[in-house]
Order: structure tokens, then sequence, then C-alpha cells
């Protein structure tokens, strides 16, 4: 059986990089998925891959800035396939380059809106449709500037760090409830974001820093944010999982207070050992 089968999955951003990815993915695994999008066409570019890979998703068109865009959303996803299992917040952008000093409020408010009121506002209708359901798990992206500076970009890095906060908060209030929210912090990804921000000699810069002298895929990150849907494992609840690719071929799993089990271990060291690549658990 698929690891996702039965599950009713969201996606937000689903119309390009790391957003379709996880959607295919999802879908890949058996869920049925319904992706959002501001941009219609890319939307339903992604329905139509994951229909002609065999899957079931469904497109809803949405400004994940809105608050009632998100609650919209979160009702076509109940209303089409019943329920909601499983989220990945993901519509982000990266703002424009310019020091703190010189940054135009109207471009803050822009970035804050999207990357960080965004993800409340859906993890808020989210939730409320989890606790009917009896349960769920979702996963917000974040950034490797979720917890480090990104200069010239302080929106980016503020609302990173914002997302990275409230995955923490939702995961404390809702754990009783059975619901985890985790957060996924990706580093350099080649997609249209980094490519609209950065010229081409800054992302050959950021490769070559890479052991693997390459950028992250959309692929890669999909298959860590999938990996957390696992239903069995359910220790990992207010954790941020940063994939470094400073460290190419580590990803590394910062865990907090509990323990692993040595059945966890083991789990997690065949997975990702599996895909060649090393697991730190601190
Ligand atoms: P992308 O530009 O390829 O995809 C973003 C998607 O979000 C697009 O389909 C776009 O149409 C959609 N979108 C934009 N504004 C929207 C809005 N207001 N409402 C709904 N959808 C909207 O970018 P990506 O690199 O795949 O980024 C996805 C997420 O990953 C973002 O949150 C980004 O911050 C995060 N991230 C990306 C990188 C990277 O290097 N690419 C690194 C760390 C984190």
């Amino acid at each position: 059986m698929a690891l996702l089968e039965n599950k009713v999955a969201f996606v937000s951003g689903g119309g390009s990089g790391i957003g379709r990815a996880v959607a295919e993915a999802y879908a890949r695994e058996g869920a049925k998925v319904v992706i959002s999008d501001i941009n219609v066409e890319h939307g339903e570019e992604t329905i139509k891959i994951i229909k002609e890979q065999g899957g079931e998703a469904f497109f809803v068109k949405g400004d994940s800035s809105s608050a009632l865009d998100n609650k919209h959303m979160v009702e076509v996803t109940v209303s089409k396939y019943g329920r909601l299992d499983i989220s990945c917040n993901n519509a982000g952008m990266g703002g424009p380059a310019k020091p703190t000093g010189e940054y135009a409020p109207e471009d803050w408010d822009k970035v804050i809106a999207l990357n960080l009121s965004g993800v409340f506002y859906v993890c808020r209708y989210q939730l409320e449709q989890m606790e009917k359901n009896g349960g769920g798990s979702i996963v917000n992206i974040a950034s490797i500037h979720g917890q480090v500076a990104a200069p010239l970009s302080p929106a980016y890095t503020a609302s990173k760090h914002g997302v990275v906060g409230l995955t923490k908060n939702i995961g404390a209030e809702y754990a009783q409830k059975n619901i985890r929210c985790n957060a996924v912090g990706p580093g350099y990804i080649e997609t249209a974001l980094l490519k609209d921000n950065l010229n081409k000699d800054a992302m050959t810069a950021i490769a070559a820093k890479a052991p693997m002298n390459r950028l992250g895929t959309s692929e890669e990150i999909a298959e860590l944010v999938v990996f957390f849907k696992f239903g069995q494992i359910i220790l990992y609840n207010r954790k941020l999982f940063y994939c470094r690719w400073r460290l190419y071929s580590n990803i590394k799993i910062l865990s907090n207070s509990k323990k692993l089990s040595p059945y966890e271990v083991v789990f997690l060291c065949f997975n990702f050992k599996f895909k060649n690549r090393i697991l730190f658990i601190k």
C-alpha cells in the first residue's frame, strides 16, 4: 500500500519549483492532492503532470497572502475530497535585494504578508479542519534563512524566522490533538525563485561552495517533506529540518529534547543512508 493512500494533501504554491515537486511526490505516494497557486496556468500544468502520472489532483486558484483566500482553499479541499490530512505550506517570495535601511515599507509588507502571515492564515484554517479529522501533519517551508541572515533580504529573513517560530508554537499547542507541525528549511535550490533573485554568477558561486558543486533540486526537498508524512513516525513535532547544501551530501536533522528510540534511529538511518546521505542527529 502506498504511503499516503486514502490521505488528502494540500500544497500552496504548487505551480512551480518545490511546491510542484512536493505535490507530485504526495500524488506518487497515493494522496489526493489539492494544489493552490496565484498562477493559474502553472497550477493547472502541475495537475496535468500529476494526472499523466496516474495521480489524483485538483487546482484551486488562491492568493496565499490573503486570509480569505486561505480560508477558501481549505474549504475547497474539504468539499472536493472530504477531509484534509496533510499540508505543505510552501508559497513564498524573495522580495527585492536592498539593505534594511533602504528597504521600502511596501516591499516589507508584501513579503511578510505572503511568507509569514500567509502561513499563519493557512495553518489557522487547516488546524480547525484537522481537529475535526482527529489529526494531521503540517510542513511549513521555511529556509536556511529561518536560522541565519540573508544580507540584502531583511524581510525574507524575518519572515522565515517567523515561520520557524509559528511552527514551534503550533507543534506545542496541537501535539495532544494528534496534529504535528514541522518546518523544512531548504538551502539554495534551483528554482524560479532563485533564478529571479540571483544572477548566473551568484548562482555559480553558491553552487561552487557545495561539495557536489551544484545547487539542490526541488525533488530532493520533496523527498524530505514526504518523509514527514510517514504515519508511524509521530516523534517529529515542532522541529526544523535544515537541508544544508553547504554540506551538500548531508541532511542535518536538528532534534529537540525528546530522545529517539532505537527503532526510530534505525528507520531514519535506513531512509537517509539508502539515499546516500548521512544523517546527523543532534
Ligand atoms: P518558485 O518561485 O519556483 O515557486 C513559488 C510558487 O509560489 C510559484 O508557483 C508562485 O506562482 C507561487 N506564488 C507566488 N506568490 C503567490 C501568492 N501570493 N499566492 C499563491 N501562490 C503564490 O519558488 P520555490 O523556490 O519553489 O519556493 C517555494 C518555497 O521555498 C518558498 O517559500 C521559498 O521561500 C522556499 N525556499 C526556496 C529556496 C530556494 O533556494 N529556491 C530556498 C529556501 C526556501
